[in-house]
């Protein structure tokens, strides 16, 4: 197939292009550059020893997206682009309305108007919002505590809605739990810009002396150890829950979780990647993060018997890759 990506430069964009490529098929990826360079292009080049389409536009401009769609002849679409810093989203909230939801519609147009009827979308585990773990596919989404969170419902209702009226059109909704980790050849991974919100990046800048120490975010939660837990799932399984989710599309809108199904603490987490890479990580406990939850894992088994997918990689595994994409990482 040939699979138009937005947000293909970012972070998980990236490896979905690789998996797709290593799949067989072939991608052409819009991306503004905003949040990503043009390094991650060059380097799914460099992995897959295959050339790639790339178009740095805004998805939200929609004749720009047209002409994108009059050049080549898409089967689908993978919609990753997106603005997605939770904190930034409460701050910002029109700008991350403005852009996620213009965004949507504007490769939605396209995909009326040149006939695409295959639709991948990057929702998250956030709207579930304060569900109990596991989440499941049908629960009753419950208000989430930001404007990013909001973005990914109404994405997910638009969505619905034009599924309702367009038999033809068929879309998966992708709700991804908590991607870590990079592609193993260490070229690609998660370089967020300025300090890191995300645990992760946080604790991998830790290792390379970036900062004196983590600060866990409380430990007075109902988990096993106080900290809070979550479904960390390698970025490469839910690349590959992309293929998956493109390749056995039916008539409809179906929503898939893709995590592990595992709770992971921060504790946990912690001493993964100690045993991963054999660094210790210094941290002090500090108040909690206003609008975490305390739990947040998958039940994973409609996309394990529907897509036939499920994620294969450890989390020792996912905190070595991290760390390898961290050391080889130079700041552009
Ligand atoms: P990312 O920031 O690395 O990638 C998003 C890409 O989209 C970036 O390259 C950015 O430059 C591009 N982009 C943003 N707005 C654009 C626009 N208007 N036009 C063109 N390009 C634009 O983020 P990511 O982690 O790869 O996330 C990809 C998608 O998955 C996002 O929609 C995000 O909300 C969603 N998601 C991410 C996570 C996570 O933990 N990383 C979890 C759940 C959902
Ligand atoms: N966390 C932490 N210190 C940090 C960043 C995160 O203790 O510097 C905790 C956070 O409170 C949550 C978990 O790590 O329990 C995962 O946080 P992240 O921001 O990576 O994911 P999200 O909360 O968005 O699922």
């Amino acid at each position: 197939m040939n699979i138009l990506v937005t947000g293909g430069a970012g972070y998980i964009g990236s490896h979905t292009c690789i998996a797709l490529i290593e799949a067989g098929h072939s991608v052409v990826v819009i991306d503004n550059l905003r949040n990503s360079s043009k390094y991650s292009i060059e380097s799914i080049k460099r992995i897959t020893n295959q050339d790639i389409s790339f178009c740095k536009i805004d998805v939200s401009d929609k004749s720009a997206v047209e002409r994108i769609f009059e050049k080549n002849s898409f089967d689908g679409v993978i919609h990753l682009a997106g603005l997605k810093a939770v904190g930034d989203s409460v701050i910002k909230p029109l700008e991350y309305y403005e852009n996620n939801l213009m965004s949507t519609l504007s490769i939605l147009n396209a995909c009326q108007k040149f006939n695409v009827n295959r639709f991948v979308f990057s929702s998250s585990a956030t709207v579930y919002g304060e569900n109990k773990s596991p989440f499941t596919e049908t629960m009753v989404l419950m208000p989430t505590t930001n404007p990013y969170g909001e973005t990914k419902v109404m994405c997910e209702r638009i969505l619905t809605d034009i599924a309702k009226t367009n038999q033809a059109f068929s879309v998966s909704i992708l709700r991804y739990f908590n991607p870590i980790g990079a592609h193993e050849s260490g070229l690609i991974g998660e370089s967020p810009t300025g300090i890191p919100n995300n645990l992760m990046p946080y604790i991998t800048q830790v290792a390379k002396g970036k900062h004196p120490f983590l600060n866990i975010f409380g430990n007075h939660y109902p988990t096993t150890d106080g900290t809070g837990e979550r479904d960390y799932i390698h970025v490469m399984d839910l690349a590959e829950g992309h293929v998956a989710a493109m390749e056995q599309m039916t008539e409809g809108v179906h929503i898939y979780n893709l995590g592990t199904g595992r709770g992971t603490t921060v504790l946990e987490l912690v001493k993964a990647f100690e045993q991963a890479t054999g660094i210790t990580i210094p941290f002090k406990i500090s108040v909690q993060r206003q609008g975490d939850i305390a739990s947040c894992y998958a039940d994973v088994s409609k996309a394990q018997r529907q897509l036939q997918w499920s994620a294969k990689r450890d989390l020792i595994g996912m905190c070595r890759d991290a760390w390898r994409f961290e050391q080889n990482y130079q700041e552009v």
